[in-house]
């Protein structure tokens, strides 16, 4: 089985172009979901952070308050690297379980992440495919979409790695600052093109 990365940033269109490697049969596991996943009420890594930030971490329901979490790992850097610490190898080890079952027709599946080359996630893949947009429509989607301000989603993406520096990583590169049916034609060209490599 072969992975295939799939990244770009905020609102590049990374659930938009996984959703239609999707309609062609792929598998893909996303990172954000693991990251969610491994956090939920009940588990180890859960536990820990209760520990280290006190019970008021939780919200009445037991659940992980993120928006506080947020914001202290916001303010306070030595606090963000403890919670990376603990975390990120948890949702290495759950990515790797959940992109090797036996059961997929397809030589390949795909990591949808937002952090694959920021993280060490990039070592788990074959293949790296950037989402490219203009950092313009990058703002104007993801403000479209979500509440935030156009300050904020600026700061996000200067947060992030800079455009260039993430097409300078790309093994492929999906184009999808065009229409859907052409972005939906990219990805079917991709597709063949990986079913050749990996067949
Ligand atoms: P995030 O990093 O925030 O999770 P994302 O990279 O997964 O975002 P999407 O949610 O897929 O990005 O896309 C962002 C927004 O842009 C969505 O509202 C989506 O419908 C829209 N969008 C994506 N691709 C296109 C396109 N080719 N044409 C027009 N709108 C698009």
């Amino acid at each position: 089985m072969q992975i295939v990365g799939l990244t770009g940033g905020i609102g590049s269109g990374k659930s938009t172009v996984a959703r239609l490697f999707g309609d062609l049969g792929v598998h893909w596991v996303d990172a954000d979901d693991v990251a969610r996943e491994v956090v939920e009420p009940g588990t180890p890594a859960l536990a820990r952070i209760a520990e280290h930030f006190g019970e008021g971490i939780l919200t009445a329901e037991g659940a992980l308050d993120r928006g506080q979490l947020r914001t202290i790992v916001f303010q306070e850097p030595e606090e963000r690297a403890w919670l990376e610490s603990l975390l990120h190898p948890i949702i290495r080890e759950e990515l790797i379980r959940q992109l090797h079952p036996d059961n997929y027709q397809l030589p390949y599946v795909l990591l949808v992440s937002p952090l694959l080359l920021e993280t060490d996630q990039h070592e788990l893949v074959d293949r790296i495919v950037v989402i490219d947009v203009p950092t313009d429509v990058q703002i104007e989607r993801t403000m479209a979409r979500d509440t935030n301000s156009q300050e904020q989603v600026e700061r996000i993406i200067a947060a992030q790695m800079p455009r260039e520096q993430r097409l300078a990583r790309a093994d492929a590169i999906i184009d999808n600052n065009r229409p859907l049916d052409e972005v939906a034609r990219q990805v079917r060209e991709l597709h063949e093109r990986l079913l050749v490599d990996f067949g």
